[in-house]
Parts: structure tokens; C-alpha cells; sequence
């Protein structure tokens, strides 16, 4: 039990327009807090209202990035009440980067219940047209007032939410993907794995170059061989090849675990759908597509959902996938994953938590 603090604001905000709510660009009224020492370990748990937070120039967060994320999201279903979507495997996750990052790790009970709290404080902003829900933020800091590169003894602990808009406000479009051949992402005993910012700063530069020709993600290759196939942007990949669905291993650790990578893998297999996680090669993606076995290419991620990719495009060399349409085992997954999500639809996995 944290025994949270309350501070209520006595501002609050005026609510953004619900049908055009983009994706991270509204904050709720309130944050939730908390600290780390050593001596005292996580302590001072609290809910304040929503705002800067002040902190020493020297601190270690802003020299060395040691710092950390997860993302999530609060649903309304159709009888008013709150769900989030499997949080228990979020939290696990948020503990195994913890530990690559040499963050102290939080009781999982306490960060399930600091979640529930401030999604429970600010529920007047879970927007509920069809599609929308409410982005979870937790990220931890460190915050030593100290240039030495050396683990943080004091850490922040943060959790921020962000009402989103639907992904496919005019229904879904497949999304065009550059292959990625200068920049990588992660190697094996890297972070590929692990969910911090420090990933997404040395990727940025291979985003910038897609947007600049026209394509809306990168697809990441393994950092030794440069030839198999890791993951696009913030989702996993899947194919369909030959009937068959096939996604890359997390053996290497150069992948980040998704939560919506591991759910599709256990509704496929509940459908009696076999699924390969094994090394794929660029060279296997098109000689798949030359020989007009390419069914699908989809990516997925808690923003969107189901992805689907319509196109890739290597040094030039053009992949088109289903036509540029969406195909039909990515539909069955979207479908069936957001209903569960938002309490449309039976949850024979026990997937999606009331919360209130
Ligand atoms: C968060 C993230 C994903 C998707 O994970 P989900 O748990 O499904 O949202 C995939 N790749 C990267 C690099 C990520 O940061």
C-alpha cells in the first residue's frame, strides 16, 4: 500500500476538443509522484496537480539518460466503467528495464496501484468516442545532482495521462515503411529490449530520413548482419508468408517485448493458428513477395493497435504488400484485440481489468 497523498488543483483545465485529440498532445489535470532514496527506498507516493517539475541542471537524467518509459492506455467501455489492458505484463516489463538500467525496481502492487489511482483521479477526461482512450505515461528519472557517470542513488518516479484520439480516424489505411540499411537501432547485449528514451534518440535520425521520402515509419534490421528483420519505429512486426504467421525471436534481447506482439501471438494460437518467432531475412521478405506469397505485413503497438503495412521500400527496390489493403488476419486481430479492449467483446483470456 503507498498511502497516496492527494492535492487536488483548484484550476482545472478546459477539456480538448474529443474529436481531435491526436496522439500525446493533451495532459490531464493531475500527476502521480514519487520518489526514491536509498535510505528511504520509493517513498512519498503523491497526486498533484499537473505541471513542471523543477530539477537541478546536474542531474543525471540529463547527462547519461538513465531513464525509462512504459505506455498504456485506460478504456471506457460501453457500461461506463474503466479498464486497462493486461497492466500486470506492463509492470513486468517496466521491472526488467529497471534492472538493465540499474533503476531500483517497483513492488509490482504498488505501481498497479499508483496507476489505478491516477487514472481513477482524472477519469473525467477518458474520452469515449469509438476509438479514443486514455494514454498512460509512467516514466522514471534519475535525479543525483552529479556529473560522475555512475547509477543514480535518487529517482523519480512519474505518471502522466493523455486522452488520445482514434489511429484510424477515416478507417484503416496501411502505412508505407522505408528498410532502414545505414542506421541501426539496437545490437545484442544492447537496449533493444529495454523501454527507454535513450532507443528513440538514436533513432530519430533513420525517422527523419523516411519522413523526408514520403514513408511513415523505418523498419529496423539486426545490428550485426544487417539483414534480419527487428522491428518499425514504437511497434513488433508480423508477416503472413505462405498462410503462415512469422514474427521475428526475441532470443537476441535487440526487440522490445510488446504487450499487443505477445497478445496477438496468444489469440492466434487460441484461433488454432500456428506462429513462428524466428529470424527473418529481408531476402526471405522478398523472396516471398516474388513469388506472390507475401500475404500480410502488419506491425503492432498499444497506439495503434494493428498496423498494417502496405509497402516497403529498400534502397529503392519496392515491396507492395495485399495490394496496399489491409488483410484479413490483420482485421481478425484488430478487431478482436479492441474489443476486448474496450469491453465490447467476451474476454475469454481474462485480459481486460475494471478498474472502476
Ligand atoms: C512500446 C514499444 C513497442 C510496442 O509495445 P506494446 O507493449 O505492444 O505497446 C514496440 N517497439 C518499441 C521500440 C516500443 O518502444
Amino acid at each position: 500500500m503507498l498511502n497516496i497523498k492527494y492535492e487536488h488543483t483548484t484550476t482545472k483545465k478546459e477539456k480538448p476538443d474529443y474529436s481531435k485529440l491526436g496522439f500525446g498532445k493533451y495532459f490531464t489535470d493531475h500527476m502521480f509522484l514519487m520518489n526514491y532514496s536509498v535510505d528511504k527506498g520509493w517513498h512519498d507516493a503523491r497526486i498533484v496537480p499537473y505541471g513542471p517539475i523543477s530539477l537541478d541542471p546536474s542531474a543525471m537524467v540529463f547527462h547519461y539518460a538513465q531513464e525509462l518509459f512504459e505506455g498504456m492506455k485506460a478504456y471506457n467501455d460501453p457500461n461506463g466503467k474503466i479498464r486497462l489492458f493486461r497492466p500486470d505484463k506492463n509492470i513486468e516489463r517496466m521491472n526488467r528495464t529497471c534492472r538493465r538500467l540499474c533503476v531500483p525496481e517497483i513492488d509490482p502492487a504498488d505501481a498497479l496501484e499508483a496507476i489505478t489511482a491516477i487514472v481513477k483521479c482524472d477519469k473525467d477526461w477518458i474520452p469515449t468516442l469509438p476509438g479514443t482512450s486514455l494514454y498512460i505515461r509512467p516514466f522514471i528519472i534519475a535525479t543525483d545532482e552529479h556529473l560522475g557517470v555512475h547509477p543514480s542513488k535518487n529517482y523519480l518516479f512519474c505518471i502522466i495521462l493523455s486522452p488520445v484520439g482514434s489511429y484510424y480516424a477515416n478507417g484503416i489505411d496501411p502505412v508505407k515503411i522505408v528498410i532502414e540499411r545505414e542506421y541501426v537501432r539496437a545490437v545484442k547485449g544492447g537496449t533493444g529490449a529495454a523501454k527507454v528514451g535513450g532507443n528513440y534518440a538514436s533513432s530519430l535520425i533513420g525517422q527523419q530520413k523516411a519522413e523526408e521520402m514520403g514513408y511513415a515509419q523505418v523498419l529496423w534490421l539486426d545490428g550485426v548482419h544487417r539483414k534480419y528483420i527487428d522491428e518499425v519505429g514504437a511497434m513488433n512486426v508480423f508477416f503472413v508468408i505462405d498462410g503462415k504467421v512469422v514474427t521475428p525471436t526475441l532470443e537476441n534481447g535487440n526487440i522490445l517485448p510488446g504487450v499487443t506482439r505477445m497478445s496477438c501471438i496468444e489469440m492466434l494460437k487460441s484461433w488454432g493458428m500456428e506462429v513462428e518467432e524466428r529470424l527473418i531475412s529481408v531476402d526471405e521478405l522478398e523472396e516471398a513477395n516474388a513469388n506472390g506469397k507475401l500475404d500480410e505485413a502488419f506491425g503492432t503497438g498499444t497506439a495503434a493497435v494493428i498496423s498494417p503495412i502496405g509497402e516497403f521500400n529498400d534502397d529503392g527496390k519496392i515491396i507492395t504488400v495485399n495490394d496496399g489493403k489491409i488483410g484479413p488476419i490483420s482485421q481478425k486481430l484488430y478487431d478482436s484485440l479492441t474489443g476486448i479492449q474496450w469491453g465490447k467483446a467476451e474476454d475469454p483470456f481474462g485480459w481486460s481489468i475494471v478498474i472502476d
